[in-house]
Parts: structure tokens; C-alpha cells; sequence
């Protein structure tokens, strides 16, 4: 397989990554077939894995951030690794592509979801004394996190945010809700921010605040899962906040400068997504290749077809045009370039690109396309939801157009 090029010290590190998978999670996915193979065996009747798939993730992680993995890419002014951008598109990309879709021990395991688990770099804004006491479990894998700024009623439009944080002696009170949150139903901590200023936060000019949360804090409750897309349990779910007392010192950051919190780091994490979701797609497409050469109709492989060779082209020039634009985009964020506009064309190209690859490549294997057993099915699941999370496509388009009219074209 051709790479995305990379410093060779990162091409090292994918090698040794690749080494880990193969020598050490999928012998653990073969010892545990029995329950891996099925969501029915993977998920409880509530949607939520089951405590023996709980403890297979949590042995992944505390083995992943033995060998480094886990932690890379965080910050590291608090102990993580501090590879960038660059790093970031190259393994996610690499673990996608050799792993495919569908592996409930690697995807998110062996490498947090950037930004909302593990050591984010949200967690630089907790005071040094109080990342003391929560970043050591965050590292090992054996704690986990989340992050809530989405609710019913405030996705792409954040500033309708009906949770609220009242000032109370040395801590806050927390009422409202929050959805859709990825590692909601299962993290130990939460990031979530909530309306500090109903004032400004109406006139949309600040008013949030970012919050550290122990999911064991009184009034603290996880309602649901959310199984989205024909899956039978979910990672993502909704949380519900009653009079839950938060101290002071675990604030995120500065008072109403929640939103700038929540965003650090959000550009690399949508590199890490984009790259995840085209990794999956060369996968898909290494599958077509493959079924199109042994195939046979009408006496000859379907490949020899011209139909089948438009879906192959179009696949494979979706691909490399995305693989150029996430590296080009890291490159820039790597130097400290803002690439705002460049961020939201890989995240909008990548997942859109992602999904369209997997429709064909379901295509190319006719009916086999669609069975579980080959795993395009979940990968098509999953790149179609990618288009909603991190910034709908809408909203990426909307950056997009809004740059390019105050700024001009300078990507
Ligand atoms: C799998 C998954 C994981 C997620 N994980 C997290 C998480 O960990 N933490 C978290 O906080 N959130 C998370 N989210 C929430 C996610 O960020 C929101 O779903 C997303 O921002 C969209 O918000 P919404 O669903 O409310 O849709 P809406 O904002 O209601 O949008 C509905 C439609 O209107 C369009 N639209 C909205 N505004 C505009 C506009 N100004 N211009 C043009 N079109 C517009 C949207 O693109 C969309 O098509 C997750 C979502 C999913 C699906």
C-alpha cells in the first residue's frame, strides 16, 4: 500500500502502531469472537456495550498508552505526546486503512476520539492542581471522557444552549441536557459547557463556560444511548444534569470564554476524522479491487466492464484527491497557519468523498455488498453519519464561502 508521505519518524510510528494491532488486539478480537461478532452479544438490551465489552475496550486503551499510542497526540504541557497535525491525518489514516470499519476494539480505542477523550487539549485549561488529581487515569485508558456542548436544541446553532451554570459560594450549579454526546453512556468525565451569561450568550457574543465533570457527582445522569443508523447500541447518548454542584476550581478555562475552549483543537480533530474516514474508504476500495479481478460475469471479471471500472475511477480519484488536501491542510496547520477555509473543504471533501466511495464499492460487489459479513455496510454507515458530527457539511460550506468572501482565495 502506498502512504500519504510522511517524516519518517512518523512513518516509524505507523509501523509500530500496525505491529501493536496486528500482535496484540486481534489476537484479543479472536480469543473473544464469540461475543465480538454480533451486536446482539456486543450491546445490553439498554443500547450500552456489556460490561465484558467494556472491559476488552478498557484493556485495549491501558494497553494502547503502555506503547505510547493512546496519548500521542496530546498536548504536552500535560504529559501527552504532542505529535501534530501531520501525525494526526497519517495514523488515523493508516490504522483505518489496514483495519476497515466495523472493529468495536480499535475504533475509537487504540487512539481517542481527538479533542473529546483521552488527553485533550481542552484538559490544557484545567488548573495545574486539579489535572493533578484526573490526567493520570485519563492517560492510562483506564478513565475516560467526553464532550458536551451539543443538546436537543443546540447543534450547529451553539449558542442556543439551554444549560445553565449558576454561581453558588465557591462552585456553580448545573441544570439541562446535553445530546448526541460520543463516550456520554460510558465516561467517568465530562467536559460541558453551559450558558454563564444568558445576556451575552443571547446576543451570541460569549456568556458560555467550559466545566470538568465527574460523572459520579450528584445529579449527574446518563438517560440514554442513541443508536443511530440500524446499529442495535451506541457510543454516543444523552446525558441530564439536576442541581449538580461543580467546585470552582474544576472550570475549563476562563468565565465565558467557554466557546474559545471548546474549539482548541478542533481543527486537528476534524483532520483526525477526515483521515479516519479515508482511510476506511481505500480500504473499501482495496475490497472492490479485489472482487472486481475474481468476479466473473458474461464470461469475463467484472473489472473488464466499463461500468464497473467508472466506479473503481471515480473511487479512486475521491481518494487521492482527498489524501493530497488532508495533507497539504496539516501541513499548514503544522507551520501555525489558520487554514480555517482549508479545514472545512477536508472535513466536507473527506467524509462526503468517504461515504460516496463506499456506495460505489457496495455497488461493485452486488449483492454481496450489502451483507454484514463484508463489513462495506458499516463502513458506509459510519462515513454517512461523519457528515453530521464536528460541523455538519452545511456548516463547513458555510465557513467555506464566508472566508473566501471576507479574504479571497488564498488556499
Ligand atoms: C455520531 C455523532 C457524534 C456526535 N458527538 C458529539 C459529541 O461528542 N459532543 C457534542 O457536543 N456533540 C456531538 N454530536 C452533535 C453534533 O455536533 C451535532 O449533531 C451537529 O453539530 C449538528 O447539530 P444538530 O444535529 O442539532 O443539527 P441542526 O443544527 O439542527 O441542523 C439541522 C440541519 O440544518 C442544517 N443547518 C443548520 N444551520 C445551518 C446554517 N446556518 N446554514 C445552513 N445549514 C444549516 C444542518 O447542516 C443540518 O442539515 C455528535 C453527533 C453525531 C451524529
Amino acid at each position: 500500500m502506498k502512504a500519504i508521505h510522511v517524516p519518517e519518524e512518523i512513518f516509524a510510528i505507523g509501523e509500530s502502531l500496525i505491529r501493536f494491532i496486528d500482535q496484540e488486539v486481534v489476537p484479543l478480537e479472536n480469543a473473544n469472537k464469540a461475543i465480538l461478532a454480533s451486536e446482539r452479544t456486543i450491546y445490553d438490551d439498554r443500547g450500552r456495550f456489556t460490561p465484558e465489552v467494556d472491559a476488552l475496550r478498557r484493556e485495549v486503551r491501558e494497553r494502547s498508552s503502555r506503547q505510547g499510542f493512546y496519548t500521542m497526540f496530546g498536548p504536552e504541557e500535560i504529559g501527552g505526546g504532542g505529535l501534530g497535525p501531520v501525525a494526526a491525518v497519517y495514523l488515523n489514516w493508516l490504522l483505518s486503512a489496514h483495519c476497515g470499519p466495523g472493529r468495536v476494539l480499535i475504533h475509537p480505542v487504540v487512539i481517542p476520539s481527538p479533542f473529546t477523550n483521552g488527553l485533550s487539549p481542552v484538559l490544557t485549561n484545567l488548573a495545574p492542581e486539579v489535572r493533578e488529581r484526573y490526567l493520570p487515569g485519563l492517560a492510562s485508558g483506564e478513565k475516560t471522557l467526553c464532550f458536551g456542548l451539543s443538546e436537543p436544541d443546540a447543534g450547529s446553532d451553539v449558542f442556543a444552549m439551554k444549560t445553565k451554570a449558576v454561581r453558588d459560594g465557591d462552585g456553580w450549579v448545573i441544570n439541562g441536557s446535553k445530546q448526541w454526546i460520543t463516550n456520554g453512556p460510558y465516561a467517568e468525565y465530562a467536559m460541558i459547557f453551559a450558558v454563564t451569561d444568558p445576556e451575552l450568550a443571547s446576543q451570541r457574543k460569549g456568556g458560555i463556560t467550559g466545566f470538568f465533570v465527574d460523572a459520579k457527582a450528584a445529579g449527574f445522569s446518563v438517560v440514554s444511548t442513541i443508536p443511530i443508523m440500524g446499529h442495535l447500541g451506541a457510543e454516543i447518548g444523552i446525558l441530564s444534569f439536576t442541581d449538580m454542584r461543580v467546585p470552582d476550581d474544576q472550570r475549563l478555562g476562563p468565565i465565558g470564554q467557554g466557546l474559545k475552549v471548546a474549539l482548541q483543537g478542533v481543527n486537528t480533530g476534524r483532520l483526525g476524522l477526515s483521515a479516519t474516514c479515508i482511510g476506511l474508504a481505500r480500504w473499501a476500495l482495496d475490497q472492490a479491487l479485489a472482487y472486481a479481478k475474481v468476479r466473473k460475469t458474461f464470461d469475463k471479471p467484472i473489472g473488464e466492464h466499463q461500468a464497473v471500472q467508472i466506479l473503481i475511477a471515480g473511487s479512486a480519484a475521491d481518494i487521492y484527491a482527498a489524501e493530497t488536501m488532508l495533507l497539504d491542510c496539516a501541513m499548514k496547520l503544522e507551520r501555525g497557519d489558520r487554514a480555517l477555509a482549508e479545514t472545512s473543504m477536508v472535513k466536507l471533501h473527506c467524509t462526503e468523498a468517504a461515504n460516496r466511495v463506499f456506495d460505489r464499492c457496495i455497488q461493485v460487489h452486488g449483492g454481496m455488498g450489502l451483507t454484514n459479513e463484508l463489513r462495506l455496510e458499516e463502513g458506509y454507515r459510519f462515513t454517512r453519519s461523519m457528515r453530521i458530527p464536528d460541523g455538519t457539511s452545511e456548516i463547513q460550506r458555510r465557513t467555506i464561502a464566508r472566508e473566501l468572501i471576507a479574504s479571497g482565495v488564498n488556499f
